[in-house]
């Protein structure tokens, strides 16, 4: 058969890098190969997001350079697939003349089919608005990024229709995965040496209440924790109305998972929260803050947060400030509120002035970055764990890796010790990453 290369531009969440993982193993299948040069490609595709409107806007001025590709190569072809099609349908193929084709989250299974009519000559749009059952979230038909840092799917779907969010359209109700499926999977990736698994879904906290015998989120952890070869655990994304106590002890007891977690804030304003149907107050925010902090030492807590939302007076981006100062977070992504459609928000006439949500955002970022320098700059002449994930992208020459806490540390090694942990000394700080100098190699790690 002859030989052909395909490239997937990711954008978006964990999920859409998920689905695009899910979809180069359909194609590596084919005979399709990966490659990152866009110009040896004979299939390129968007898998796109819809949460920003920038997102909108950055696929559609990367369409426009495709067209060029397209120009020296009429066979190739250009696909868009995940959150913007799902909500604009079948429209999207209006957008742009060089897009071949178009599916959605729940025709990923369809791929090939859709390759085959694009072949014959056709334009295609496969949209389906209800959840697929065939969907495959087994992890057997990935073709994965890392050999030993592995994204696992336990659920998809989210039943919590926060105002201002698409995914509950998108991606539909939650659908959990079977534990015992999902334990094989961990079991056989350890087999393969993946040595981190990160479990995915929208709502992760809420894992398996819907399962025939329900089961809690805090026992599968247990349960993964046991998996030996497996040495590190983490989870996104939590909703803070889900976080139980049970989670917070497993957090604390299972030494596989990792001391970090990404608990979205939106806002500090009680009124804030309740119009974007976000389910909690400031109050019980902060009290599970404590909770985790004091049960697991030295956790980093990262956020997300929303501002300029409809209604967000300067008071309530006040509490929002307060909230964070409070907490400390190592790190949030801050994004200005665009109404996006689809949502209920969308309908909301309120809006903020948008010289005055570029201000609070600056202030914000600002005090972001303090604090994330501050807690980063506390690391300094600490040891700790780093799985190597390879050469840094800004220092080819260092390596980089990730700490339990998910701080990115860039220090001199050799790149034999890719999937490694090694215990590094931390000797200097930045502000999006850390440097330092290794104290053990691979092999002295697995000397003992
Ligand atoms: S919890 Fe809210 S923000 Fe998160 S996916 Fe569900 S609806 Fe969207």
């Amino acid at each position: 058969m002859q030989a052909r290369n395909f490239s997937i531009l990711t954008y978006g969440c964990q999920m859409n890098k998920y689905d695009s993982e899910q979809i180069a193993g359909i194609l590596s299948k084919q005979s399709y190969s990966k490659t990152d040069d866009l110009s040896e490609a004979d299939l390129i595709l968007l898998n796109t997001c819809t949460v920003r409107e920038k997102a909108d806007h950055k696929v559609l001025s990367k369409l426009g350079r495709l067209r060029e590709l397209k120009e020296k190569n009429p066979n190739l072809i250009i696909g868009v697939c995940g959150c913007i099609p799902q909500v604009q349908g079948e429209a999207f193929l209006d957008r742009s003349r060089v897009v071949d084709f178009v599916f959605g989250t729940q025709n990923i299974h369809q791929l090939s089919e859709m390759i085959s009519e694009v072949k014959k000559g056709k334009r295609v749009a496969r949209i389906e608005k209800e959840p697929s059952e065939a969907l495959d979230f087994s992890g057997d038909a990935l073709l994965r990024e890392s050999g030993y840092q592995a994204w696992v799917s336990i659920m998809t779907g989210c039943d919590n229709f926060c105002t201002y969010c698409i995914v509950p359209y998108t991606r539909g109700r939650e659908r959990s995965r079977e534990p015992d499926e999902i334990i094989n999977e961990i079991k056989i990736l350890a087999g393969k040496g993946y040595v981190e698994v990160t479990l995915l879904g929208q709502n992760v906290n809420s894992y398996g209440s819907d399962l025939s015998s329900p089961v809690h989120f805090p026992d599968l952890l247990e349960r993964i924790n046991e998996i030996s070869g497996i040495e590190r655990i983490r989870f996104v994304t939590s909703h803070p109305k889900d976080l139980s106590d049970g989670l917070i002890e497993v957090m604390k007891d299972a030494k596989k998972v990792c001391e970090y977690l990404h608990l979205p804030l939106q806002s500090g304003a009680d009124k804030v929260l309740g119009r974007m149907n976000r389910g909690y107050t400031r109050e019980l925010y902060l009290e599970k803050v404590e909770k985790l902090k004091s049960a697991v030492p030295g956790i980093s807590l990262t956020t997300d947060v929303i501002v300029g939302f409809p209604g967000e007076s300067e008071e309530d981006f006040n509490e929002t400030e307060k909230v964070m100062r409070e907490v400390g977070f190592h790190f949030s992504f801050i994004f200005k509120y665009s109404p996006r459609p689809g949502t209920s928000a969308m309908s909301f006439t309120d809006t903020v002035a948008e010289a005055a949500i570029a201000e609070r955002f600056n202030r914000l970022d600002a005090l972001q970055k303090e604090m994330t320098l501050r807690h980063n700059e506390a690391l300094v002449g600490k040891s700790v764990e780093v799985l190597v994930e390879g050469k840094s992208k800004t220092n080819p020459e260092m390596l980089m890796g990730r700490t339990r806490t998910n701080k990115i540390i860039i220090f001199p090694g050799s790149e034999n010790s890719k999937g490694a942990l090694l215990k590094v000394e931390i000797t200097q700080a930045g502000l999006y990453s850390l440097y330092g100098r290794a104290l053990t190699t691979k092999e002295s790690n697995h000397a003992g």
